[in-house]
């Protein structure tokens, strides 16, 4: 049976993951699934420029060809048409787990979280592959403790509309443990909160996305319920920053990634506002069952432990998002000017 020492050569004994001095580290071959997703694409552009072998494995539900469609033709790039709620065999060094349905649009009635990670782990046991498995800030569900620590248990309604995302993944983060209590295999655990940039869909219904295009196509910004609730937003940059020292760490976590700069939709909305179109209008929708009035990272651990703390704000990383929806919705010739 491999260990994931064995795998990249290191005697047992070696801290997981630390390259003895002097050598230099030789390429991995890493999965990513729902590599051709919003985050996913940002992970695989970085392991490829650090000179690392990906493969992503991805079902295009949510992800698209476009956000990896640049790798192409390169060797040490492959993509995989796949299903992950079916079994995969692949041999790998190590494991990014992100294939999940994301939105609330999609993720209704999919057993992706429980079964895709299922199979992952399975790999990951098989070949002695390190798993990392993106977990959310949705497992503290409606957190009655606030900011929001790892060592919080949550307050998740196991029956809601959302039960199927957040029950879900808290069921992948407990499959995950098992199988690293259990089976030995080498696991990480992040626990992201809401991402925004380049590449993320454009019409799945979240908040930062919905508020961009609106401003660009001259619509209203649908805030939803009366916008006081509030949410942290995380540039992608950062968040990738976190996963990939969190893989290569030797802290199982899970860990809270995520900015800890606090939002309430109408200022979000107001930034956004300030960002594309200062005449935005608003307008106020109901809002959906069992929303979460707060959320907010508290990040001591990630900063302590993976000397990890996000570095782009709101107001720096959303014109960079806007330029790419820009350029999305109206073509290249409107592309710029932000
Ligand atoms: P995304 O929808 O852009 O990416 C998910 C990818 O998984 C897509 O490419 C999709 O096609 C693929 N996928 C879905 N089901 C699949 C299946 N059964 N088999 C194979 N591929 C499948 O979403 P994202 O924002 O990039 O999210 C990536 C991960 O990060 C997810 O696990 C998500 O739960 C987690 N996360 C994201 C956020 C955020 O704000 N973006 C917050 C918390 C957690
Ligand atoms: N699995 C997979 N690829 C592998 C190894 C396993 O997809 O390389 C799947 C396997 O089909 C099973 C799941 O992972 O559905 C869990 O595998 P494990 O070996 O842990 O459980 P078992 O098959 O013994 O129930
Ligand atoms: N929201 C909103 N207008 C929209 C979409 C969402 O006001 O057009 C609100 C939503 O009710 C929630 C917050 O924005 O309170 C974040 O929603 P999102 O779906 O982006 O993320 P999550 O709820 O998963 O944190």
């Amino acid at each position: 049976k491999f260990s994931y020492q064995h795998r990249l050569g290191f005697e047992s004994g070696n801290p997981a993951g630390k390259i003895p001095l002097g050598l230099k580290r030789k390429g991995l071959r890493i999965v990513v699934t729902g590599g051709a997703g919003f985050v996913g694409s940002h992970l695989v552009d970085r392991l490829i420029a650090r000179g690392d072998s990906v493969i992503v494995v991805d079902n295009f539900f949510t992800g698209r060809k476009e956000n990896v469609m640049h790798h192409f033709g390169n060797p040490n790039f492959e993509l995989i048409r796949h299903d992950v709620v079916e079994p995969l065999l692949l041999e790998v060094d190590q494991i990014y787990h992100l294939a999940c349905p994301a939105s609330p649009v999609h993720y209704k009635f999919n057993p992706t979280n429980v079964v895709g990670t299922l199979n992952m782990l399975g790999l990951a046991k098989r070949v002695g592959a390190r798993f990392l498995l993106t977990s959310t800030s949705e497992v503290y569900g409606d957190p009655l403790q606030h900011p929001q620590k790892e060592t919080y248990w949550g307050n998740v309604n196991p029956i809601g509309v959302r039960s199927c995302y957040d029950e879900g993944k808290r069921t992948a983060e407990t499959l995950t443990m098992d199988y690293h209590r259990g089976a030995g295999v080498e696991v990480r655990i992040a626990r992201i909160f809401n991402t925004y940039g380049p590449r993320m869909c454009i019409d799945d219904g979240r908040v930062v996305s919905n508020f961009v295009a609106q401003a660009l196509r001259k619509e209203p910004l649908t805030v939803y319920g009366d916008g006081k609730q509030t949410r942290s937003f995380q540039y992608v940059s950062d968040l990738v920053e976190g996963l990939m020292r969190l893989m290569e760490g030797e802290h199982v976590g899970p860990f809270n990634l995520g900015n800890p700069g606090e939002f309430t939709m109408l200022e979000l909305a107001e930034v956004v506002q300030e960002t594309i179109d200062p005449n935005a209008k608003i307008e106020f929708r109901p809002n959906t069952e069992d929303d979460p009035h707060k959320r907010k990272p508290d990040i001591a651990r990630a900063k302590e432990m993976l000397g990890w703390e996000p570095k782009v704000s709101l107001r720096k990383g959303l014109p960079l998002m806007v330029s790419d929806f820009r350029q999305r919705i109206f073509g290249d010739h409107k592309e710029g000017g932000s």
